[in-house]
């Protein structure tokens, strides 16, 4: 999508012309008004002018004049005093799903105010929402509908910032919208290794370094936990690792030495069936998605090396697979973690801080990040507790956790914290291990899962997400079915934070 700044609607050509206007709002006090074409002019007085005329937030008037031959959008953008960050965003992307109804490949908007944060968000949810999941359906004889050129008319001057922010929305949607392509293949298709592939393939477009472990280097290494989770599959498992290190010292042989600042872990299960805590048949719909915290991290990091942040990334993801089968893990096995923890597993369809749990305890010893976050479709529980709307996120810093909640009021990509208090910690006692994977009470399950992982932190800064909630779309949100691609805009705006010294862990 090609998004251009122009300072007049004058000989801009386009299918649509996208208008908001706030409820009760003359058109003529639209700062743009005077240069309307006269068709739209006439047919803004009189019809705005109607009593019947609704401009609630989210109202959508498509009107078709005789004299033109565009079609004229009326977003209604409701009171004026109402509007803010969170509606910009989605009637941005409502304009881009109305371009794919109506085969619109452009639009032109002439907007009523700008600055960076308001055309970087513009620009990203329009990308966002330009997404579908086609991979494996035949294209129509027209083409996939897609907006291709967008211009944005607007009056003020264009800054540094403004380009900056364009720029930079650029890349983040598009890497979001890459790994939403890779959450979205279903699980029969995406393995392991084809997730390592699909790192390994990102990896050399951007110049990270990648590296994998096998099975056999794994066991070597002592990954039980991880292993554990994998013996069910055919698949082999995959213990996947990007590096990005613009201040690597060549001096400095050992991993870790030349200081990593954030370090990303996330989960990679390709497929849940819940092992032998079989899922229930609907349950198991979206589970080829269980990967798309490992997915997320990809994203991440790849727009981190584009947007060239002077700071040293890692990505891990521990890739498995959790099937039934004769070789598979069992409730009541008790698993040597990496960490020499033995996590007794009284749930096997709680496998993703199994795996986490090796995946942590690796990239705390070998990377000695500054900071770690994961990124995890962890558990349904977190989906009970907030709706589709946030992610939850769970941190032992308060410092931590409430950075982490304006993060996502300004990257968009909304979390909502939830309390890890000591209270908490009896949940995640064993009766033969040193920690259960699956306590016996039924409540705070998002909680349980990231008292489970805290035992794995060794108390280093460290911020759970627990992506169970945002990991699909829902109705209102504007997006393609599918994957969201959550938790890639929050992890980039963490890292300019911390690339910034705004955010010191
Ligand atoms: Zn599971």
């Amino acid at each position: 999508m090609k998004i251009t700044l122009k300072p007049s609607l004058r000989g801009t050509k386009a299918d649509a012309l996208v208008l908001g206007f706030f409820d009760h709002q003359k058109p003529a006090d639209h700062p743009l008004f005077a240069s309307f074409p006269a068709p739209v002019k006439t047919a803004l007085k009189t019809w705005l002018g109607k009593k019947d005329v609704q401009l609630d937030w989210g109202a959508v008037h498509v009107l078709h004049l005789a004299q033109l031959k565009q079609a004229v959008v009326i977003l209604g953008f409701g009171k004026k005093n109402e509007w803010n960050l969170r509606r910009h965003r989605l009637a941005a992307r409502r304009v881009a799903r109305l371009a794919h109804q109506h085969r619109w490949l452009s639009v032109v908007m002439p907007m009523q105010k700008i600055d960076a944060a308001t055309v970087g968000a513009l620009a990203e949810n329009m990308i966002l929402a330009d997404y579908d999941f086609v991979a494996f359906r035949k294209a129509p004889k027209e083409g996939w509908p897609t907006l291709k050129v967008v211009t944005v008319v607007t009056k003020e001057t264009v800054t540094k910032e403004i380009s900056a922010a364009l720029k930079k929305a650029n890349i983040v949607a598009e890497a979001t919208n890459m790994i939403r392509g890779f959450a979205n293949i279903p699980g029969g298709t995406m393995t392991p290794t084809l997730l390592a592939q699909e790192a390994q393939t990102v990896a050399k477009q951007y110049g990270l370094k990648y590296s994998v472990f096998s099975k056999a280097q794994m066991e070597k290494i002592g990954m039980n936990a991880l292993l554990g989770v994998a013996k069910g599959s055919d698949e082999e498992p995959k213990f996947i690792m990007l590096e990005y290190r613009p201040r690597r010292d060549p001096s400095s042989r050992k991993r870790g030495g030349d200081g990593i600042d954030l370090a990303f872990v996330g989960k990679g299960v390709t497929f849940d069936s819940g092992g032998l805590n079989l899922k229930p048949g609907n349950s198991m719909q979206e589970m080829h998605m269980d990967m798309a915290g490992g997915a997320a991290t990809i994203g991440a990091i790849a727009a981190i090396a584009q947007l060239k942040l002077p700071i040293n990334v890692v990505t891990v993801i521990p890739a498995v697979e959790n099937m039934v089968s004769g070789s598979g893990f069992r409730p009541g096995d008790l698993l040597k973690s990496l960490s020499g923890k033995v996590i007794q597993i009284d749930n096997t369809d709680a496998e993703g801080r199994v795996i986490l749990a090796d995946a942590l305890t690796y990239t705390l010893k070998e990377f000695k990040p500054k900071l770690t976050v994961d990124v995890a479709t962890l558990t349904g529980a977190a989906l009970v507790a907030l709706g589709f709307e946030a992610t939850a996120l769970f941190t032992k810093q308060d410092k931590l956790r409430n950075i982490g909640s304006d993060i996502g009021e300004v990257s968009g990509d909304y979390v909502w914290p939830l309390p890890m208090w000591e209270e908490y910690a009896p949940m995640v006692k064993a009766q033969f291990g040193d920690v259960t994977n699956s306590g016996k009470i039924r409540w705070g399950g998002a909680i349980e899962g990231a008292m489970f992982l805290a035992e794995f932190t060794n108390n280093k800064p460290w911020i759970h997400l627990d992506i169970a909630p945002t990991m699909s779309s829902a109705e209102g949100q504007q997006l393609a079915p599918g994957a969201t691609g959550a938790g890639v805009r929050w992890l980039v705006e963490l890292a300019e934070r911390v690339a910034s010294g705004t955010l010191q862990a």
